[in-house]
């Protein structure tokens, strides 16, 4: 027994000793077979950045080339609560052949409208996206840019900004975007996003955000930037998509009230959406700003052509006024003029750093295709025409980058 027990006592001691050289030899395998992986691991966020860097550049580019300043147009599908009204044939037509034409038959005769892109009646909401998605992914990317849906009252806009519960628009889907693409960014940046929201009624700016909805003014910041600021405007810091949801449905109650308040007036106001997002390389320590508006404009019917008088009659002034002075402004920067003519309205002022150089801007011009509605059809695909004349090709656009900040 004791000569086992003595045995055993070696054979237990030589074992640990076995086992301790075991574990020591294996740890050193892992921490070999981990450095190595680090390394290749280092290797491959190297080269993520580079590709994320590049693919960055192909999409300004892309951007680019498709124009910084870009007028669309989507046709209002007949719905059927449409149909039992007068006028109700459909007089405007889109080429399957050509998406940027459109064709308006006016008293027999056709009219073609040349614009960057026409989305047809059964364009869905997906596809009116997709071609302002490369816009949204840039305000992450530090650049401004502002999204507006013009045209006459009931062809669409809200649908096209806002939408429906179930088929929401672009102001939904740009901030679903923007968070996807904020977390798929996480490792080399972070980013604060905060959202104001206004209303410009009669040249009158109002918060959304807050209950009382006082008036504010628009000021030259005393930070010395010369950068705009509105004081006393509710900005709130947002965390996650579904927080800007509940943001969203504030400020559209805040509208209707509002509305309440002063007759009616949701389609008599211009609704923006302003989105700023911070970003921080944390690898470099850089920062950006991006921002991204989202305008609902007025109704742009010309109502004294319906005799409309004392309110109703400066209501009209001032919401023609501020819609032309916008189309002055997008023409302006279009055809790359000096002087900007910003200040002809609170809109545009207030829009003043990212309607500028190096912004970019979408137009959505909505149109009935109802012949009921036809006047104002022409109208609104006139003051797209305006503003879409000064064509500025991708040949004309390159010579601009070669000494620019593309190459
Ligand atoms: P606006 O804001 O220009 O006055 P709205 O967006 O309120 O016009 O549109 C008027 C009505 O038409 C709304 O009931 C809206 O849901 C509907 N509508 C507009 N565009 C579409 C569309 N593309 N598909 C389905 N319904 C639409
Ligand atoms: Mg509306």
């Amino acid at each position: 027994m004791k000569t086992d027990y003595t045995s055993l006592r070696s054979q237990v001691r030589n074992f640990s000793d076995f086992y301790g050289s075991a574990i020591s030899e294996a740890k050193k395998q892992i921490s070999a077979a981990i450095s190595e992986m680090s390394e290749a691991n280092k290797d491959l966020l190297e080269k993520y950045r580079k590709e994320v860097a590049l693919r960055r550049k192909y999409h300004e580019q892309l951007v680019e080339l498709k124009g910084n300043i870009r007028v669309l147009c989507r046709v209002k599908p007949v719905l059927k609560e449409d149909q039992h009204e007068e006028g109700q044939s459909v007089v405007v037509t889109t080429d399957p052949n050509n998406e940027s034409s459109l064709n308006v038959l006016n008293k027999g005769k056709g009219r073609i409208f040349e614009l960057d892109k026409v989305f047809q009646p059964q364009a869905t909401q997906e596809e009116v996206f997709q071609e302002i998605e490369p816009l949204v992914t840039s305000s992450i990317d530090g650049y401004h840019v502002c999204i507006f849906a013009y045209g006459q009252t009931g062809s669409g806009k809200t649908y096209t900004m806002e939408g429906s519960v179930e088929n929401p628009g672009i102001n939904q889907r740009a901030l679903k975007h923007l968070f996807s693409e904020i977390e798929e960014r996480k490792d080399m940046w972070s980013y604060t996003v905060t959202v104001s929201s206004v209303e410009i009624y009669n040249e009158v700016l109002r918060d959304l955000l807050s209950k009382d909805g006082e008036k504010l003014d628009i000021k030259i910041n005393p930070d010395g930037t010369g950068q705009l600021h509105v004081p006393g405007l509710r900005v709130i810091e947002v965390k996650s998509f579904q927080h800007i949801k509940k943001i969203l449905a504030t400020a559209r109650r805040n509208r209707i009230t509002f509305g309440t308040q002063m007759n009616q007036h949701s389609s008599r106001s211009h609704a923006l959406l302003c989105i700023t997002v911070q970003g921080t390389d944390l690898a470099t320590g850089s920062k950006t700003t991006g921002k991204l508006n989202l305008v609902d404009l007025a109704g742009s019917e010309r109502v004294w052509k319906s005799g409309a008088e004392g309110e109703r009659l400066k209501e009209a002034q001032n919401i023609n006024r501020s819609l032309l002075s916008l189309g002055d402004v997008i023409q302006a920067l279009r055809a790359r003029q000096t002087h900007i003519p910003f200040r002809n309205s609170r809109l545009t002022y207030l829009l003043q750093d990212s309607l500028g150089k190096g912004s970019k801007t979408v137009m959505v011009v909505q149109v009935s295709a109802l012949e009921s509605n036809v006047g104002e059809t022409l109208c609104s695909l006139k003051f797209a025409q305006r503003v879409c004349k000064v064509e500025l090709g991708p040949a004309a656009r390159k010579i601009e980058s070669g000494g620019g900040h593309y190459d």
